[in-house]
């Protein structure tokens, strides 16, 4: 861990509406990006490059009925490899959250890591805290938002992000295989095993 700090998140217009109808204590449905909100076609920074994984929306907004705020969590190397800069990133974002807002399944937050340690240009080439498999990202969101780890729940593709996940001591991740969204019924705590994604040992319930 360093002394970088974690990029302030693109926080939807929708926010307020959203927190004034969050019950308490606060639970987040955190969202890897790539493989889980869109198909992972590598470094994806543009609306012709994206493809949603089928049933995203419905899953939003189940989890949103079901008391999660939805926030998006991720890696952004292309940012740190210079593919695209942190204002084309935020464009897109701000597109993506306008596409989720327009299916009545409006996403919180997103929270981006722009670093890398081997690969970034200039300052961002470093071991930061926010890339996953580290913590820094849901560390962050749980603060800015006043979330309860334990009651929040992850889906990601990746170990880095099951791994960020049980760091952050989120209290549920599950993990997406080839685009296989969970259903409903996993998104109730303590409803391990109900879903298509398995339920990952030692950070299930
Ligand atoms: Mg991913
Ligand atoms: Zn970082």
């Amino acid at each position: 861990m360093t002394g970088v700090a974690v990029p302030a998140p693109y926080v939807d217009p929708a926010a307020p509406a959203l927190l004034a109808g969050a019950p308490t204590p606060r639970r987040a449905l955190f969202l890897d990006r790539d493989g889980v909100v869109n198909v992972d076609h590598a470094y994806v920074h543009s609306e012709a490059e994206t493809d949603w994984i089928p049933g995203i929306f419905t899953l939003v907004a189940e989890a949103a009925a079901a008391g999660y705020l939805p926030i998006v969590v991720t890696n952004q190397a292309g940012i740190a490899r210079g593919l695209y800069d942190a204002a084309t990133f935020e464009r897109y974002t701000a597109w993506v959250h306008s596409e989720f807002a327009a299916r009545g399944a409006p996403l919180l937050a997103t929270y981006h890591c722009p670093h890398h340690p081997t690969a970034g240009i200039g300052g961002l080439r470093v071991a930061c805290g926010c890339r996953k498999p580290a913590p820094g990202m849901l560390l962050r969101a749980m603060r800015d938002w006043d979330l309860s780890p334990s009651a929040s729940l992850l889906l990601g593709d990746q170990p880095s992000d099951l791994a960020a996940a049980r760091a952050a001591g989120v209290g549920r991740a599950i993990e997406v295989r080839g685009g296989r969204l969970p259903d409903r019924a996993a998104l109730t705590l303590g409803g391990a095993g109900s879903g298509r994604g398995p339920a990952v040992p030692g950070v299930s319930g």
